[in-house]
């Protein structure tokens, strides 16, 4: 398997690269995101037997077939271990890895919150971890990792990097800004390699960091600086294998349909989602919620995308999806388009950057968003996120966080009969308690192994927002 990037016009083999190649890498030279030059198709013999293979083997080995048609540059055997050490029991706390629970007939949540951060984004960062360790052995070579983070992929990436050998960590995070429980969650990591900086300022101001150190490419040569954001390739591969879990779950055959709703902010847990469809999994809809901050459903309504200013991106009580623009969503645009190089580069290297918008209402590849590909939209707002929590602890006892609610909102606005709906549980209430309280009037349920977590001893550097000082901190704590 070779990727491509979606900017690139040229065709020669030395634009085309391998999975190891890109698996520390961000974005492409060109500025386009990688994808793989064809999505491998699963045939009928093929979903029967990994059906099989997740029922009788397990999660881990599900992966390790779905992973194996995407990376050829890692022995086979060195996979499957890579896999079977990831997703364990012991990790993410049931045999399933990612069980589904029934809210009524038809309708479910699929966990996938309970890794060691209680966010989706472990499914995808563990995995990570464990390709970064054992890669970067097999070069003997090292990276320092710099992110900024306003919560959960933050500590995601710290949780899946700690102890890992040739890996450290320095993540900025806005003062101050994250939940009680959240800064706790990363603030308490006394591992050697993890360093949290608390900037003096908001979330742009940390990635505005991020960025001038990332382009300071002499420094960033020097220093091996690389980013586990959420364009990199092999998260959103990773996530691909629980749409398939979750689709094996909810039915008993593979001649049925299942629709999924996903809580979107950068598009990259709902864009794996499209990938399983592209691969051949039998899914009707893939339900794009947002919730204020809506522009991806804009675009899905109306074939207009315009990213928002950080002005015009409202502070919300599902924060992980504030965001002002999709970062994956141009991957989504290229097989939209057709997989247009050149048309991909003109939207998002020129009118985006010139306009902050694109339209393509006028499109006909526009109408294929719904009718080809599956996408719907909708979004919620911090009363409908209250009112779901509520009536969905009222109704079936479940608990559920504010962003796995303004998923649960939408999907409701797209049950068919007869098609199961299986909405994405992207985190687990304690991490929100604040909105919890307010809607339920009493504290979220919290998992054992968090309790008394706030009063841990922290391990923190407060930080101007500053990028001489950043940089004079990474080079003290190098080596
Ligand atoms: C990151 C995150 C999202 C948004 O996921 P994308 O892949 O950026 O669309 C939704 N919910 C939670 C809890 C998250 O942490």
């Amino acid at each position: 398997m070779k990727y491509l990037s979606t900017r690139s016009t040229s065709t020669a083999p030395t634009e085309r690269k391998r999975f190891c190649e890109i698996l520390l890498e961000g974005l492409a030279p060109d500025g386009g995101l990688y994808l793989p030059e064809t999505y491998p198709q699963v045939d009928a013999g093929t979903l029967a037997r990994w059906r099989e293979v997740y029922g009788a083997s397990g999660y881990a080995d599900l992966a390790f077939e779905i992973l194996s048609l995407y990376i050829d540059d890692i022995p086979a055997a060195d996979l499957r271990s890579i896999c079977r050490k990831t997703y364990t029991e012991t990790v993410f706390g049931a045999k399933e890895i990612v069980p589904l629970k029934e809210l009524e007939p038809g309708l479910y949540l699929e966990a996938l919150s309970n890794g060691p951060t209680l966010a989706f984004k472990d499914m995808a960062m563990q995995l990570l971890g464990n390709l970064f360790e054992y890669e970067l052995a097999r070069r003997g070579e090292e990276i320092n990792i710099l992110g900024a983070t306003s919560g959960d992929t933050g500590s995601a990436a710290e949780y899946a990097m700690r102890g890992k050998k040739g890996v450290r960590v320095f993540m900025t995070s806005p003062l101050g800004r994250m939940s009680p429980f959240q800064q706790a969650q990363m603030f308490s990591l006394m591992d050697e390699n993890i360093h949290n900086i608390a900037v003096d300022g908001v979330f742009d101001d940390c990635q505005d960091m991020v960025k001038a150190v990332s382009n300071d490419l002499v420094f960033k040569r020097k220093y091996k600086i690389g980013t586990v954001n959420s364009i990199n390739w092999a998260r959103l591969m990773a996530q691909v294998v629980y749409y398939f879990a979750g689709y094996f779950l909810a039915t008993v055959s593979n001649t049925e349909k299942v629709s999924f709703t996903v809580p979107s902010g950068n598009f990259g847990n709902v864009c794996a989602g499209h990938v399983a469809r592209m691969m051949g999994l039998p899914i009707a809809r893939l339900v794009v919620a947002t919730n204020e901050n809506d522009v991806l459903d804009e675009f899905f309504h109306t074939g207009v995308y315009r990213v928002r200013t950080s002005a015009d991106t409202h502070e919300t009580s599902s924060p992980s999806m504030d965001i002002s623009k999709a970062s994956n969503f141009e991957r989504f645009v290229f097989d939209l388009l057709g997989r247009d190089a050149a048309k991909t580069q003109d939207l998002f290297g020129g009118q985006l950057s010139e306009k902050g918008r694109f339209d393509l209402s006028g499109d006909p590849a526009f109408k294929g968003a719904s009718q080809r590909y599956g996408f719907v939209s909708g979004s919620s707002t911090h009363a409908d996120r209250l009112a779901t929590i509520r009536q969905t602890f009222e109704k079936s006892g479940a608990m559920i966080d504010t962003h796995t609610a303004d998923g649960l909102k939408v999907a409701r606005e797209y049950l068919q009969p007869g098609i199961p709906m299986i909405v994405l549980e992207t985190a687990l209430p304690i991490k929100f308690a604040q909105t919890i309280v307010e809607a339920l009037g009493r504290e979220p349920d919290r998992p054992a192994r968090f309790v008394g977590l706030e009063a841990m001893p922290r391990r923190v550097t407060r930080m101007a927002a500053d990028v001489v000082q950043i940089k004079s901190y990474i080079a003290a704590h190098c080596g």
